[in-house]
């Protein structure tokens, strides 16, 4: 099923969004198993990202593949060592203090890391990441630390069947994107399995599919 998933997903999503940039999957590998998280890589996965940094740890070295490894989740400045040199993109950079501490941390071992600035762009108080207002001058403190890169962007929309809803958002999230980007984005990281469609139509190049790939998730299993 994972590998059907894959090449029907990798069928599917457009080579190149409305943008003409090419748009990359990365597959949500929280709660799998390494075995299926191999599955999709062998079925041509190029990109996992974790949620959780347990996870990231145990199932590090059980990772066939050579994967590029995105950290998509909520990250605790106290974890920043376990993934340090090892994450190829952080999405989440959710508040000033995170990015502060992953600078001053690479900084240390000589580790420039690449960060995504998290945008609250349905203005939830379920949600983090920064809001739509104070992104522009949170870039200009963040971009200004040594050690971190700052490479875009990413979202996540509300839950909601207002398509009219998501499509505003959306288009609102590529709108900043471009009013922010100095040259230096390289990433939009917007979309999940419900949303991603229009989410590549309104301007996304990096979507983040969990469900799609590998089906419901199984809260109740533990690894
Ligand atoms: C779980 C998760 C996804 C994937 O969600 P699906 O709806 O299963 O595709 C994407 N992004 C983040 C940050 C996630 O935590």
């Amino acid at each position: 099923m994972i590998e059907q998933n894959v090449k029907n997903l990798l069928e599917e999503i457009p080579e190149k969004n409305s943008f003409g940039e090419r748009v990359t999957l990365v597959a949500a590998v929280k709660l799998q198993t390494a075995e299926d998280i191999n599955a999709a890589i062998a079925a041509g996965i190029t990109d996992i990202g974790d949620n959780h940094v347990q996870e990231f740890k145990d199932k590090y070295s059980l990772i066939a593949g050579d994967p590029r490894r995105h950290f998509i989740g909520h990250l605790q400045t106290n974890k920043i060592k376990y993934l340090l040199g090892k994450v190829d993109l952080y999405h989440s950079a959710d508040r000033l203090a995170l990015a502060e501490e992953l600078s001053k941390k690479g900084e240390k071992a000589g580790i420039i890391s690449d960060v995504l600035l998290q945008i609250n762009i349905g203005d939830e108080t379920t949600k983090g990441g920064f809001g739509f207002k104070e992104a522009e001058s949170v870039y200009q403190n963040i971009k200004a630390l040594p050690a971190l890169r700052v490479k875009g962007l990413m979202a996540m929309l509300p839950f909601t069947d207002d398509i009219a809803l998501l499509e505003k958002l959306a288009k609102k999230m590529r709108l900043l994107y471009d009013n922010m980007n100095d040259g230096a984005f390289e990433h939009l990281s917007m979309g999940m399995s419900g949303d991603w469609k229009l989410c590549v139509a309104a301007g996304s190049n990096m979507i983040r599919l969990g469900t799609s790939i590998f089906g419901q998730r199984n809260y109740a299993k533990k690894m």
